[in-house]
């Protein structure tokens, strides 16, 4: 049984090829990044039996294709109301083309947005694009946070982000994969850098760092699909979280997210 008044969520898709996330409250529905298809959005939100016309508003991180492809499609043929910070549209322009006026809204970094019953915080990540931005949703007094593409975890978005309720949490790469794998020296020294991603240790170290005794429920996103393993990610970040004596599993869950299939909605 859902909660009546509760806020939901679903990670549609993450990965390192392709990343959206809806949440919604009893009066007002969001989507964070589009990094696909318009029609692939569709699906994936027909999959948890939502449609993107019910959709208002559609959140940008950051420029990057795996969160900004299916931006210019969502705005144009559902009317959505898009928000990133000014260097983010500058920097998406070409991507996404062009969207109506009055569906391009500014979202300031560090700012607090107030839509219909549901208050979202900004925080700035550490990722080499224009400005890269993430956000915590409250509702209820329940939070659920996103905090994937960042090469390290500030202080200041540890603060911003200690013990919601849910989170999605970035586990990119194995570093061992990673050092083994195909990828040019130069990529690996992208990825790996403080303006990069997190990788699964990373991931756990990050949790450990912020969660707290209302924490539930942990998603493991933004997986590599040349780097990383889901069967990995888990098992490196439940051993980490176990050995530091975290109660996986008791005091909370570990789930896993997919590029291609929508974990069910769950009430934050
Ligand atoms: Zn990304
Ligand atoms: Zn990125």
């Amino acid at each position: 049984m859902v909660e009546k008044d509760a806020m939901q969520v679903s990670v549609l898709a993450s990965s390192s090829s392709g990343n959206t996330t809806y949440i919604e409250t009893p009066n007002h529905k969001v989507l964070v990044d589009a990094g696909m298809s318009g029609k692939r959005v569709q699906d994936l939100m027909h999959s948890i039996g939502r449609d993107l016309k019910d959709v208002d508003s559609l959140l940008v991180t950051h420029e990057h294709r795996d969160h900004s492809s299916g931006v210019g499609v969502l705005a144009r043929r559902y009317g959505i109301d898009v928000y990133a910070n000014q260097p983010t549209w500058d920097a998406m322009a070409s991507i996404i083309g062009e969207v109506p006026a009055e569906h391009k809204h500014i979202f300031e970094m560090g700012s607090t947005l107030s839509v219909g019953d549901l208050d979202i915080e900004s925080y700035g990540v550490s990722h080499d694009a224009a400005a890269a931005q993430f956000y915590q949703f409250h509702h209820n007094n329940r939070a659920f946070a996103i905090l994937t593409d960042t090469g390290y975890v500030s202080d200041q978005v540890r603060g911003t982000i200690e013990n919601a309720d849910a989170y999605l949490v970035e586990c990119n790469h194995d570093l061992e994969m990673l050092r083994m794998g195909k990828y040019p020296w130069s990529l690996k020294q992208r990825i790996l850098s403080d303006t990069g991603h997190l990788s699964n240790e990373d991931g756990a170290s990050a949790l450990m760092s912020f969660m707290g005794n209302q924490t539930k429920r942990v998603f493991l996103g933004h997986l590599s699909q040349e780097n990383n393993m889901k069967e990995l990610a888990h098992l490196t970040v439940a051993s980490i979280l176990k050995e530091h004596d975290y109660g996986v599993g008791t005091d909370f869950e570990i789930l896993d997210t997919d590029p291609a299939v929508a974990d069910p909605l769950f009430a934050v």
